[in-house]
């Protein structure tokens, strides 16, 4: 599926595009193929306020420069295949040609897919069985998909898994103390950010190659919050298991909890789905804080209540980084990254003070300069930070299957 076509006098470029949907938002990112199949962004951007009274749509060129910035009307944007729709339209009038593949960020491989795949019939149906593992995410990656499938059912769709890079865990790792017809079923400790976490280990083999080989605990910080253990440059445990909720707190999702909570929930009379928006939606920095999930915003107040959330927060995941050394016996490299892991650096200092006992060090200047290293020289552990790009490695595994590497 080629495209060489010349237009304008100028030979025109192989692009490739990828989607991240989620249920408020899709981004979009567009690359183009050079001559050695090496991927260079060309834009970026996305539609966010999905099924809102303020949906806008907003782009970037690889320079930073605003290509576009403006509201939707909301009908046009009241759900995600609408919203797709919506994306497909303004790329259309920015290509020269069509992209060779899209690839997607899909949240759930369930228990088999390791890999990324080619979407086909076949696929799409394996990929919906999976929906009762992620309801609020699957359907949102899963239809643009099925829009383009429709619109342009010529070009190769790939599906690249979070869960993916976590198949490589032991069945002690994924195993919750259940009856085992529950992991039969299906009730497991998946793990999730698992193309951030590919990134990191194809990063640092470029940057930092001697660590690789090493115990590493990575810390992807942002809205969503998990870490991962990567041993020999596989993850070997992550603080999330079966769904997105376990582990760590979160911009608006509490993390570790009590299952009582939610039966004590129930006996109030709360229902399913209140449940699952409050769980969501409403817990993490967000609940407690009683302000918002933005850290930024959270640093900068001084209300007392910002101040619980942002220590809570710094205790419990350098509790999880902690509990992570058990599965390696031990941590040579930590590596934050994700919104906050890039950019918070009273937050990772927070958190650093908390692993003092583990002979974690981190330099106060280095630290404010976001690193690369921010480990003082004598820190028994290194600790970096890496800026995640979870959208190239979607990229080259759509571009590696495509070319039928
Ligand atoms: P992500 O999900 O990786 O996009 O991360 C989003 C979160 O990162 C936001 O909700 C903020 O809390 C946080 N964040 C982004 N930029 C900064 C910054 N400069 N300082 C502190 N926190 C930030």
């Amino acid at each position: 599926m080629q495209h060489d076509a010349v237009q304008r006098g100028a030979v025109q470029r192989d692009s490739l595009l990828v989607i991240n949907a989620g249920s408020s938002s899709i981004k979009f990112y567009l690359y183009d193929i050079g001559p050695g199949d090496e991927l260079t962004p060309r834009l970026g951007g996305q539609v966010e306020g999905i099924g809102t009274s303020h949906p806008r749509l907003r782009a970037r060129d690889a320079e930073g420069k605003i290509m576009v910035e403006r509201g939707i009307a909301p009908s046009h944007a009241a759900d995600v295949p609408n919203a797709q729709e919506v994306v497909g339209m303004w790329l259309s009038g920015h290509l020269t040609g069509v992209p060779i593949a899209v690839g997607h960020r899909v949240v759930h491989g369930g228990p088999e897919l390791s890999a990324p795949v080619l979407i086909d019939d076949d696929v799409l149906a394996r990929l919906e069985s999976f929906t009762s593992l992620a309801p609020l995410h699957q359907p949102n990656n899963l239809a643009p998909i099925k829009v383009i499938r429709e619109r342009r059912p010529g070009i190769a769709q790939v599906a690249c898994f979070d869960t993916a890079f976590h198949r490589s865990h032991d069945a002690l790792a994924d195993h919750y103390a259940l009856p085992e017809r529950f992991y039969e079923e299906g009730v497991r400790r998946y793990g999730f950010h698992g193309l951030s976490y590919e990134y990191l280990v194809q990063r640092l083999g470029q940057t930092l190659p001697e660590v690789l080989p090493g115990k590493i605990v990575a810390a992807h910080l942002g809205n969503g919050v998990s870490a991962c253990a990567i041993h020999n440059g596989r993850s070997v445990d992550s603080t999330m298991g079966f769904t997105a909720l376990e582990g760590l707190p979160m911009g608006t999702r509490p993390g570790r909890l009590d299952p009582g909570i939610v039966l004590w929930m129930m006996e109030q009379g709360m229902s399913h789905d209140e449940i699952e928006h409050l769980l969501y939606h409403d817990c993490g920095l967000k609940g407690l804080s009683g302000m918002g999930n933005d850290v930024r915003e959270l640093l900068e107040s001084d209300s007392p209540r910002a101040r619980l959330a942002l220590d809570y927060f710094a205790w419990r995941v350098a509790e999880g980084i902690a509990g992570l050394g058990c599965a390696m016996n031990g941590i040579d490299t930590l590596v934050f990254t994700a919104g906050i892991g890039e950019n918070a650096a009273p937050i990772r200092a927070a958190i650093c003070e908390r692993l003092g006992w583990l002979g974690i060090a981190i330099d106060a200047e280095r630290n404010a300069h976001h690193g690369p290293r921010i480990s003082t020289g004598d820190s028994r552990v290194g600790v970096y930070v890496v800026r995640t790009n979870e959208e190239l490695v979607i990229a080259q595994h759509t571009l590696a299957l495509v070319r039928g590497r």
